[in-house]
Formats: C-alpha cells, sequence, structure tokens
C-alpha cells in the first residue's frame, strides 16, 4: 500500500477534475479495502407495503475513518495508512416483527445508536444485512428507505422557522387541518393557538423559547405527520422533566402505534412497553428478552433496573456517566 499511497499524495494539491482523470476513485476505494460513500443500485426496489419487518442478521461494522472520504480530501486516504479499522458491532442480530417495538438499553458507547444508523442506511454494514420488509437495505432505493424509516434523536431538534415550517419538513404537502391534527395528537395544539402568530409563530433558537418536553412533542407531532412505517427513537424523550413525561408518553406511545419501532431509551416505562428489550455492550446483544424475564434472569438488566430504573418517578435524579439507559 505504501507504494500507492507515494503517487497519490503527490496529487494532492492538484486540482479536482485533474485528479478525477487520472485515477477513478472507485479503484481507490477497492484497492485501499475502504466503504465507497453509500450508493443506489440501478435495479433499486421500493421498500414493499404495508407494515414491515426490521432484521438485522449478523452485522459487523466498523466506522470509517474521518467519517466519509470526499473527493476533496487526498491527504485523508493517506493518513488511513494509521487507521486501525475498529470494529464496533461486532455480530447483531435480531428482528422486529412488523409492529413491534424492540428496546435497546445498555452502557454508553455499547453502540446503541450504530444499530439505529445502519438502518436508514446512513452507514452500511461490514459483513451481515440489515433488512426492511425481508429486503436488505442495500437494495432499497434511498428515497423509499428515507421515506419509510424515520428517526427522531434526543435533541428535538427545531429550526429558527415558523411551527409550521418545522412541521412541513415532514410532509411538505400537508394540509393546515392534518398540521392541527398532529398538533392535538401531540397535546400542543392549545400552547400553538395561544402562541403570538399562531402557526406562524417562529420557534428554535432565536425564536419564541419552547420548553424541552414542547419542543420534544413538537418532534413527534413532526414524526405523527411524517406516517413513516418503522421509526428509530433515539433517546428522544432525554432531559425531560416528569411533568411532560406523560404528556409526551402517551403522544409517543400513540406516534408508534401500528410502527416498527427501535426505541434507545431512558425511561421505564418506555422499556416496559416494549415487545423486546435488547441489551447491548460492547457491540454485542448480551440479553434479549421481555422486561419480566429479563428481570428474572438477574443479569445485566437486572442490575441496570436496579441501579437506575427503581427510582422513584419524581426523584429526578441525573443520570451517572456510563450507565445511561
Ligand atoms: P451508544 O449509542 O450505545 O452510546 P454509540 O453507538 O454511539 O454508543 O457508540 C459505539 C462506539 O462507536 C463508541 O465506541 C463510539 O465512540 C464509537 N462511535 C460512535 N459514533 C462514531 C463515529 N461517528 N465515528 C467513529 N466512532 C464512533
Ligand atoms: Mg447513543
Amino acid at each position: 500500500l505504501t507504494r500507492l499511497y507515494a503517487p497519490l499524495t503527490s496529487l494532492a494539491g492538484a486540482r479536482v477534475e485533474v485528479m478525477s482523470a487520472l485515477v477513478s476513485f472507485e479503484r481507490v476505494f477497492e484497492v485501499l479495502d475502504l466503504k465507497p460513500l453509500i450508493e443506489e443500485k440501478p435495479d433499486a426496489e421500493p421498500v414493499p407495503e404495508g407494515p414491515v419487518a426490521v432484521e438485522f442478521e449478523d452485522v459487523r461494522f466498523g466506522y470509517p475513518p474521518a467519517g466519509k472520504v470526499s473527493l476533496a480530501s487526498l491527504e485523508e486516504v493517506a493518513a488511513l495508512d494509521t487507521w486501525d479499522g475498529a470494529e464496533v458491532l461486532h455480530g447483531i442480530s435480531f428482528r422486529a416483527e412488523p409492529g413491534q417495538t424492540v428496546a435497546l438499553v445498555g452502557s454508553s458507547g455499547a453502540g446503541k445508536s450504530t444499530i439505529a444508523q445502519l438502518l436508514p442506511r446512513l452507514y452500511d454494514t461490514d459483513e451481515g444485512a440489515v433488512r426492511v420488509g425481508g429486503v436488505d437495505v442495500r437494495d432499497i432505493s434511498l428515497a423509499s428507505l428515507r421515506g419509510a424509516v424515520g428517526m427522531v434523536t434526543q435533541d428535538g431538534h427545531l429550526f429558527h422557522e415558523s411551527v409550521r415550517a418545522n412541521l412541513l419538513l415532514a410532509r411538505p404537502e400537508a394540509t393546515e387541518d392534518e398540521l392541527w391534527d398532529v398538533l392535538r395528537r401531540a397535546r400542543l395544539e392549545e400552547l400553538v393557538r395561544s402562541l403570538p402568530d399562531g402557526l406562524d409563530t417562529v420557534v428554535g433558537e432565536r425564536g419564541y423559547r419552547l420548553s424541552g418536553g414542547e419542543r420534544q412533542r413538537m418532534t413527534i407531532a413532526r414524526l405523527l405527520l411524517a406516517r413513516q412505517r418503522v421509526v428509530i427513537l433515539d433517546e428522544a424523550t432525554a432531559h425531560l422533566d416528569n411533568t411532560s413525561e406523560a404528556a409526551v408518553q402517551e403522544a409517543l406511545t400513540e406516534a408508534l402505534a401500528g410502527r416498527t419501532a427501535i426505541v434507545i431509551a431512558h425511561r421505564l416505562s418506555t422499556i416496559h412497553a416494549a415487545d423486546q428489550i435488547l441489551v447491548v455492550e460492547g457491540g454485542h446483544i448480551v440479553e434479549r428478552g421481555t422486561h419480566e424475564e429479563l428481570l428474572a434472569e438477574h443479569g445485566r438488566y437486572a442490575e441496570l433496573y436496579r441501579t437506575q430504573f427503581s427510582k422513584p418517578l419524581h426523584a429526578v435524579a441525573p443520570i451517572p456517566e456510563g450507565a445511561e439507559v
């Protein structure tokens, strides 16, 4: 490899157009044994109709160095010489039946978010397969996959835009009635009606300050509007006080009804309701089962339960480092 690097690095200063005439980047990736950027197959198919199962089969994965290697960073490609290709997921297998909720719990850094990111194909697996509706995600068109799989993360991010614009991101063609319908279901109707400009009130960083719970509910409203059949919630209810939690939880339960869900959760109530709980540690699934089954095993889940979940609801204890559940 060292021999191959020399001529490549000497090109690093050249203009991209010139370089692409000289080397095929597919070839570079091939030779360096790198993952290319996510690619769509020419004969890619849509996600099958109706409720879909989600399946991971012996998935192994390590992050590509420095995120995605781009055309403009040949220096980065050269630096790969020292990259050790550390594997983060070491053979993950599970299946969520159509409409089921699967909860992932485990220590911080265990690999929960990484599992979630493989589903909408933010990255591709190194080995094994991720399937939606029985079809390998690599055989599904990106537009169809991302239209079918929704992901909500913990920030409940809103743009510095109106409530309306923030919601329409989920489905640009939604009608005014549909907006009010999801706001009502996310327990936000009253709040939005009371805002100075209603739906046109600008929210976000420098706009009307919504509380953490209100922001979360706004993302849930967006989720309801988007109607994706598969939903990933990655710590979507973190940072909520317990007053907001009940309302958010109820809205969330509604949002998940009839959808296949992967939930990475901090809250016992969310985990308890899951059809299946997977305990992830060090890139392995170390335990799986229902809440009752896992408690009876007196293993890692039981330990997490003792140290984390059994606190009284109003205790609002900060989650200790390394024990993110
Ligand atoms: P969890 O969600 O369970 O806290 P993550 O899936 O975020 O864990 O992380 C699993 C491992 O992958 C950790 O060692 C983390 O440092 C690493 N990791 C996460 N994201 C990236 C990334 N974008 N690039 C490289 N390594 C990452
Ligand atoms: Mg995470």
